[in-house]
């Protein structure tokens, strides 16, 4: 009852926006708007074999048929356009906390059968550093790993791998400065003894942070790893 008047009071001044469009949602019980659930669709095959892509036509993107994946697959679920960095922008800096619900949703519907597939033990989000969780409050890769888990029974380890380097910001850098820019970011506190992992993060660009991931993850005895993201960027 608590519960319910307190959800009336904070819909009223904090009321629940959608996703793609920011307009405030006519009925608060929905996640996105009825017009732009329409209009968003998942990123549909031909994707890439490998990172989930959309492609023209073929397996593999340009990047992975050039170069092996630390990771084993892994998909992003929309695509990174200009209404989706919108999106993503106001979730992880303006404070839009429940876009991550529609997110992790969107993840755990179109993921459903690569889920099935991987089988995966535990969910783990792309850590960030501690000055930065400071300066934004929360990990938006975190919030998303707690969702799915919610959504999956599988579950989420937060605090398993921490980002021990600050890292420059990646948008500037090309792939070989990316990846040298990763080594050694990340720290994985404990064994995992072959578990199946699932790397969750917002934004899948080049995979360089999921490869680190990968191979931080690797060393400490994970098995397969597989990746979710909630946008996939075109190149
Ligand atoms: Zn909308
Ligand atoms: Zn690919």
């Amino acid at each position: 009852m608590i519960q319910h008047l307190l959800k009336e009071v904070l819909d009223i001044f904090y009321p629940r926006c959608c996703p793609v469009c920011q307009k405030i949602l006519k009925d608060q019980n929905r996640m996105i708007c009825p017009d732009c659930e329409k209009n968003l669709q998942p990123i549909r095959h031909p994707r890439c074999y490998c990172c989930g892509k959309p492609l023209e036509s073929g397996e593999y993107c340009r990047d992975c048929s050039s170069h092996r994946h630390h990771f084993e697959q892994g998909r992003g679920i929309f695509v990174y356009d200009d209404k989706m960095r919108r999106s993503i922008t106001r979730y992880k800096y303006y404070g839009c906390r429940e876009y991550g619900d529609f997110y992790a949703r969107a993840m755990y519907l179109y993921g459903k059968n690569e889920l099935a597939h991987w089988k995966p033990d535990l969910i783990v989000p792309v850590p960030i550093h501690k000055t930065k969780l400071r300066m934004r409050g929360f990990n938006q890769a975190a919030y998303l790993a707690e969702r799915l888990s919610q959504y999956t029974g599988i579950p989420a380890e937060t605090e398993l791998v921490e980002k021990v380097r600050k890292t420059k910001s990646q948008k500037k850098l090309n792939a070989i400065q990316r990846r040298k820019n990763l080594e050694a970011a990340f720290r994985v506190k404990g064994h995992l003894r072959g578990r199946t992992v699932l790397v969750v993060d917002d934004v899948y660009t080049t995979g360089s942070t999921v490869d680190a991931m990968a191979v931080c993850l690797k060393k400490n005895g994970a098995g397969n790893v597989y990746f979710l993201t909630v946008c996939t960027g075109r190149r």
